[in-house]
This record gives C-alpha cells, sequence and structure tokens, in this order.
C-alpha cells in the first residue's frame, strides 16, 4: 500500500463532568487527509485546503504527530501529508486532534500497522501539545478509538473506550468568534473546593456508569460541571440561553464542547438532536451571533478508510 486517503472526524472533549478525560467522536463532520509513502525521506506536508495553515511540519499538528511516529519507526521511506481541513482550527471541536490522528493513523496503516491504537495516541498528543501547549488526550483518543473514550491517566497513558447506547447523538452550535484556547485555560481556578469536587467525580462515575447501563435517566442527571463551566461560560455568546433552550427541547444535558467556542448537547435519538439543534439556532439567530449547526450520531470506529 503506498496511499491511503481518509475522514478524520471532529470530537468533543470533556463532557461536562470530564475535564481533560472525557472524549466522544463525531460523524458527520470531519477533514479528509491522504496520506503518501515516499523515497524522500522525512515528513512532508504538500497541499492543505480549506483552511490557510501552515504547511512547515514543525508548526502544522500533523506534521509534530507524524514526526513523532517516524522517530520510532525502522524505515528509509518518508510520508506525505495533504489536508482537506472541514473542522474551523479554534473550533472546540477537536480540529488540530484530527490532524493529529489522522497523521499518525495513515502511516501506521502504511507501514502494517507496527503500533497499537493507544500508541498512536501518544504520538498523536505531541501534535496536539502545538496547538495548546499541554499533552491532552481527550480529543486524539476518541478520534482514534472512536466512540466514547476515557483518559483514566496519563501517566502511564490508560485509556479506556466506554460502552455507548446507540441512540446517542449530539447537537453542536460553533458561534464563529475565536476562543483562544490559552484564554480558555487561563479563566480556570488552581484549586478546587472538596465540595465542588465530590460533586464532579459522583457525576463523572455517574455518566458512565449510565452510558454502561443505557440509563439515559441517569446519564442526564450527571452531565453537570461544577469546576470548568461556571469560569469558561463567560467566554461563549448567550450561553445560559443555549442552556435553556437545550434542556426545553429535550437534550440530556449540555456544556461547552472542548475549550469552546461551540456548545454540544448530547440527546437520546437524532430526532430529539435536531430539535434541539433547532432551538439552539433560534437563540443565536435572535440574538445575531453568526452560527454553524453540526448533528450527529456517536462514531463508534473513528477514523474511517475512504480508499486505498
Ligand atoms: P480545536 O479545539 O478546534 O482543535 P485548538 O486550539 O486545539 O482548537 O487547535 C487550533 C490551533 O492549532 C490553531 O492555533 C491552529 O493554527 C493550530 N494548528 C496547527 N496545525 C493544525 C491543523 N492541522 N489543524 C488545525 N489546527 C492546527
Amino acid at each position: 500500500m503506498e496511499q491511503i486517503r481518509i475522514f478524520c472526524p471532529a470530537t468533543v472533549a470533556n463532557i461536562s463532568c470530564g475535564f481533560d478525560v472525557l472524549g466522544l467522536c463525531l460523524d458527520t463532520i470531519g477533514d479528509e487527509m491522504i496520506i503518501r509513502k515516499t523515497s524522500r525521506k522525512g515528513i512532508h506536508i504538500s497541499k492543505i485546503s480549506g483552511q490557510s495553515l501552515p504547511t512547515d511540519p514543525h508548526k502544522n499538528v500533523a506534521g509534530v504527530a507524524a514526526m513523532a511516529m517516524l522517530k520510532n519507526l525502522n524505515t528509509d521511506n518518508g510520508f506525505e501529508i495533504e489536508i482537506q481541513k472541514n473542522i474551523k482550527a479554534g473550533s472546540g471541536i477537536g480540529s488540530s486532534a484530527a490532524s493529529a490522528a489522522g497523521a499518525v493513523y495513515g502511516i501506521n496503516k502504511l507501514m502494517g500497522s507496527p503500533f497499537g491504537t493507544s500508541e498512536m495516541v501518544a504520538f498523536a498528543m505531541e501534535g496536539e501539545q502545538l496547538a495548546s501547549g499541554a499533552l491532552h488526550a481527550d480529543n486524539v483518543a476518541p478520534a482514534l478509538f472512536g466512540g466514547f473514550t476515557l483518559v483514566r491517566s496519563y501517566d502511564p497513558l490508560d485509556i479506556v473506550k466506554i460502552h455507548c447506547p446507540g441512540e446517542l447523538a449530539v447537537a453542536v452550535i460553533h458561534p464563529q468568534i475565536e476562543v483562544k484556547t490559552s484564554d480558555a485555560r487561563a479563566v480556570l481556578k488552581k484549586n478546587i473546593p472538596l465540595k465542588s469536587a465530590i460533586r464532579q467525580w459522583g457525576n463523572l462515575g455517574g455518566l458512565i456508569s449510565g452510558l454502561y447501563t443505557e440509563d439515559y435517566e441517569l446519564i442526564s442527571r450527571s452531565l453537570h460541571d461544577e469546576i470548568v463551566e461556571p469560569h469558561r461560560s463567560v467566554l461563549i455568546p448567550a450561553f445560559k440561553e443555549l442552556k435553556e433552550a437545550a434542556a426545553l427541547n429535550g437534550a440530556l444535558g449540555s456544556g461547552i464542547s472542548g475549550s469552546g467556542p461551540s456548545v454540544f448537547a448530547l440527546c437520546k435519538g437524532e430526532k430529539t438532536a435536531r430539535k434541539v439543534a433547532d432551538a439552539m439556532k433560534k437563540v443565536y439567530s435572535k440574538t445575531g451571533v453568526a452560527h454553524e449547526l453540526h448533528i450527529s450520531k456517536i462514531n463508534p470506529e473513528g477514523i474511517k478508510i475512504l480508499d486505498r
């Protein structure tokens, strides 16, 4: 195999009570990447369409992740990468993660799959570090594993794929404003009160249990964020109104997607997700906030091969 074309999905990280540890994979929005084996050594990004991003592999998360993997491969080949960006950078739905995960997935396939999925996550995290300054896996893990993922531990890296009820769907609204990940990190408090921590890990346990038992009431009761949302939500236009609209129209819960500005609502069934998306859209149409909407079921497999 000399070339592979793949779909690299968007992802929602944090999911209210799982800051930096939970993530889920979307199905209806993603980038496309072509990875080619070349006789020229090293990593080269030959083309990026859809958005203006650096082709210097040291400045693009795809290049950094690919170089991290290449260092651990015994090969005389190099790789060329083409990226069709459909996920806007800085949207909060894992734009950088899709590229980082796609690069390592493609190279791994072209090399006959020498690395397991968790090892690919570790390489992709090096790309993520370029985008946000931190080694985090809450977007690259669901992109590579698919479904719902939990980063149980970062050191050593331990990722768990969580059972996900088949009816679960997501509505995402993306206000067309920029929230810098650094600003979204700067508003966070360094210490958290014990009482908040207790409520948060109660909810995280409740959410995981609800996913396994397909108990939608329990999932709904658990979708709260005591720790991050109160501080970050000030950066998102009409956040309270979006949440109210989602709840009134049957969402199980809603919150900030990743570091924002996108807002997600988890729903039972695509029909409800569509209704919730419409209601959130009305909030922004009334207040004149330009936005994009995405409605998706959970993508159980993650990155998909389009052709090879
Ligand atoms: P998101 O949560 O939407 O991925 P991030 O803040 O994590 O947003 O990542 C976006 C940042 O990463 C931007 O500064 C962007 O320039 C940088 N970046 C570098 N390479 C890529 C890439 N291939 N795709 C998307 N963003 C990239």
